[in-house]
């Protein structure tokens, strides 16, 4: 009999998914990745990709009992940067399709008794009253109650942390779940609407020559923590052979303004842009993670350097850019 692990990995034509699959297969992994949606800027890594809606409880019956899963991996969400998740104009859909996922999702994971089950909530969890100020000293996985994320896409992270969370209690299901920070890196959304800050700072740089002006939502003293894709996952492996269930943050304690994130995206191609600050949904003030747990129970923290990371993704984006800008 095979001795190859499979993993099912949802979510798997995004951007975290899609080199969750990469990593999964050089370790060697057999991988069935499924999204709505096809992988945007490469071939997907997996062995078998079913394109499907997976808040259709039929579809994910389906795509977990025809093969015995080792592993599961729930990245699917219906999310977005700060203009998608903040603006108000789609809390309706965020609560109402990523719940639909993992509920549907929980359940036939129970029903065909996957070995173990990842699942990727967020740094949005964490109470907005704890978040006010730019010199944020990193959010604990304790201070997560009492409650009262800033977003409805926050609300619906926690609510599937309790349900996967509930699921393991009841039915002996084993759990892992990590709170995101802000991730970043190549082979991401960078335009559109849904892209993120770093994404976004990449892509407005690129687009601008020398001397021009990019356009900032609110003063860009608003601070947060970015980590690099690839220690992400380091932290996702690790957590996924560990014993730790309860929640665990992965995200970077390097915190850095919205302005000087732009700055440092100028520095990469050596470009003077002025930034002009217009009105703009930002979220929270400052965020940080505190990683004193995942040190302490993984012997792990990320410590990698956002400028790293930063680089590898403007030279990506800028590639983009180049190549869209010959095409039109
Ligand atoms: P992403 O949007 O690139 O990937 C999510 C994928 O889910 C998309 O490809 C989307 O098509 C798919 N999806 C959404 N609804 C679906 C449905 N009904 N059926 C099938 N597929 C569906 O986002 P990402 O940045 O790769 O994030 C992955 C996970 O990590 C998400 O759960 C997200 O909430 C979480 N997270 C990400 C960050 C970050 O900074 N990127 C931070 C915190 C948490």
């Amino acid at each position: 009999m095979s001795t190859q692990k499979k993993a099912l990995v949802c979510g798997a034509g995004g951007f975290i998914g899609g080199h969750l699959v990469e990593r999964l297969k050089r370790e060697g992994y057999w991988v069935r990745g499924v999204d709505i949606k096809m992988p945007e800027f490469r071939k997907t890594a997996a062995d078998d990709f079913t394109q499907g809606d997976l808040r259709d409880p039929v579809l994910c019956d389906k795509i977990t009992s025809d093969v015995k899963f080792d592993e599961l991996y729930q990245l699917a969400a219906d999310m977005g940067g700060a203009g998608y998740v903040f603006s108000g104009d789609h809390d309706a859909a965020i609560m109402h399709n990523s719940a639909m996922v993992n509920l549907n999702m929980a359940e036939a994971a129970r029903k065909t008794a996957i070995g173990k089950l990842f699942y990727s909530s967020s740094a949005c969890i964490y109470p907005e009253r704890l978040q006010l100020d730019t010199d944020n000293h990193g959010l604990k996985e304790s201070d997560a109650y009492p409650a009262g994320p800033d977003s409805e896409y926050g609300w619906e992270k926690l609510f599937s942390e309790r349900l996967y969370g509930s699921y393991a209690r009841n039915y002996g299901m084993e759990v892992h779940v990590a709170r995101f920070h802000n991730i970043f890196g190549p082979y991401g959304t960078w335009e559109g609407g849904r892209e993120k800050a770093p994404a976004a700072m990449c892509r407005k740089v690129a687009e601008t020559p020398e001397g021009g002006t990019i356009e900032m939502w609110g003063d860009g003293e608003q601070t947060r923590t970015f980590l690099y894709v690839d220690e992400c996952l380091e932290g996702v492996r690790r957590l996924m052979n560990s014993d730790v269930s309860d929640p665990v943050n992965i995200g970077s304690d390097e915190l850095i303004s919205i302005n000087d994130l732009a700055k440092m995206a100028m520095s990469f191609d050596s470009k003077n842009i002025t930034i002009k600050h217009i009105p703009g949904p930002i979220g929270v003030r400052g965020r940080s993670s505190d990683n004193t747990y995942i040190q302490q129970r993984l012997g792990w923290r990320p410590t990698s350097k956002l400028v790293d990371g930063m680089r590898e993704t403007y030279k990506w984006i800028a590639e983009q850019v180049a190549q869209k800008k010959a095409g039109a």
